[in-house]
């Protein structure tokens, strides 16, 4: 397949182009550069004959036009947004821009396209999205396909906004979509300001490691590599028109997270351990969902995929990775000096 990668700089997106290269796909890696994207994620297929690069901005839809016309995908998987949830508080305009403005763009782009070639039935659009959009579950209960929205960050609200265009998109112009709906994505090249990578690199520096609240709030926890995988099945072989829900199935709350990583850190950085002593709560986030879980059963039953990762061999795997790739982290982060304050500074 000749796939349309938006977003393939960033942490979910890079695995994906990594693995669909090395799966035999030809991959545009279509990506604007913001603060969240390393080129050196995609740097080991960066001259693979397979794979291309297009610098544009999924909010300038003469370009988007322009380089469907030119690399003619045959599908196209949408994972370029802004995505990080504290950011939305902070700053929310971009979040509109970019995952609302900017994927009712590539949706009319899409469209063009289709249209264009006469409505082939085997493409696909396939809209990456996250499990926030359906809101906060109590102790009980699983987010399925049918579970109604109820967003509650401005981050959630500009993905379920984007959620509804597709569908729209697909009822309306018949568009062949699928979406996608996972949990929360951990494992190689994770963006520094995200909890695993904060609680390495602070644990790391001696420093305080910041737990919002209580560590109370539940996650579901999806291998990053397992989540590509994921991703490229339903691509190929997802029903149009449909959503399918993508855990990890490894539920845990956020503290034992961070214990858990302080525990692998204690064994492969003895000596400044006990890490776990440098936890330090923090006020909450504003309007922090409690718990989120999947039930993964409409993936696994109709397109035979589930993870193969489980939640301890995949945390030993990201301290390991972490550790072992201190150059892409420490480039990263002095590329970025506003990041380097929050996060402290690295003694070598
Ligand atoms: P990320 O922030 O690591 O990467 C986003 C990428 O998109 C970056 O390379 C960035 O440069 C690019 N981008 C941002 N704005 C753009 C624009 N206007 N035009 C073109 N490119 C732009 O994100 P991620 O964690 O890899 O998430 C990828 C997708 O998966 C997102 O749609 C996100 O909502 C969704 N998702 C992520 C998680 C998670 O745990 N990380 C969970 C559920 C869903």
């Amino acid at each position: 397949m000749k796939l349309l990668v938006t977003g393939g700089c960033g942490f979910i997106g890079s695995a994906v182009v990594r693995r669909a290269v090395a799966q035999g796909h030809a991959v545009v890696n279509l990506d604007a550069m913001t603060y969240a994207a390393s080129p050196e994620s995609v740097a080991e297929v960066a001259d693979h004959p397979a794979y291309a690069f297009e610098k544009a901005d999924i909010r300038d839809r003469p370009a988007l036009d322009r380089i469907l016309a030119a690399h003619v995908p045959d599908a196209i998987l949408h994972l370029a947004a802004e995505s990080h949830v504290d950011r939305s508080i902070d700053g929310p305009a971009a979040f509109v821009e970019t995952n609302v403005t900017g994927t009712f763009n590539l949706l009319e782009a899409a469209r063009r396209h289709w249209e264009g070639r006469g409505r082939p039935r085997d493409f696909r659009f396939h809209h990456v999205s996250t499990d926030e959009v359906f809101g906060s579950l109590g102790e009980t209960g699983q987010f399925t396909e049918d579970t109604p929205y109820d967003p509650r960050s401005p981050y959630s609200a500009t993905k379920a906004a984007s959620d509804h265009l597709v569908r729209a998109w697909h009822g309306t112009y018949g568009l062949p979509v699928v979406l996608t709906n996972c949990s929360n994505n951990y494992g190689p090249y994770h963006f520094p300001e995200k909890l695993i990578p904060v609680v390495i690199l602070k644990a790391l520096q001696g420093a305080p490691i910041p737990v919002y609240g209580a560590g109370a709030n539940v996650r579901d926890w999806l291998y990053v590599e397992d989540h590509a995988d994921a991703l490229l099945t339903v691509v190929q072989r997802g029903r149009i028109g449909r959503s399918y829900n993508i855990g990890g199935e490894n539920e845990a709350r956020n503290i034992d997270i961070v214990r858990r990583v302080c525990a692998l850190l204690d064994e492969r950085r003895p000596g400044n351990g006990p890490y776990a002593e440098q936890i330090a709560f923090v006020e909450d986030r504003p309007g922090h969902d409690a718990r989120y879980a999947i039930d993964p059963s409409r993936i696994r039953d109709e397109l035979g995929w589930r993870p193969s990762v489980t939640l301890e061999e995949g945390l030993a795997r990201t301290v390991d990775w972490y550790l072992r790739n201190e150059a892409w982290w420490r480039t990263l982060l002095e590329r970025r000096p506003a990041l380097l304050e929050r996060l402290g500074t690295f003694p070598a």
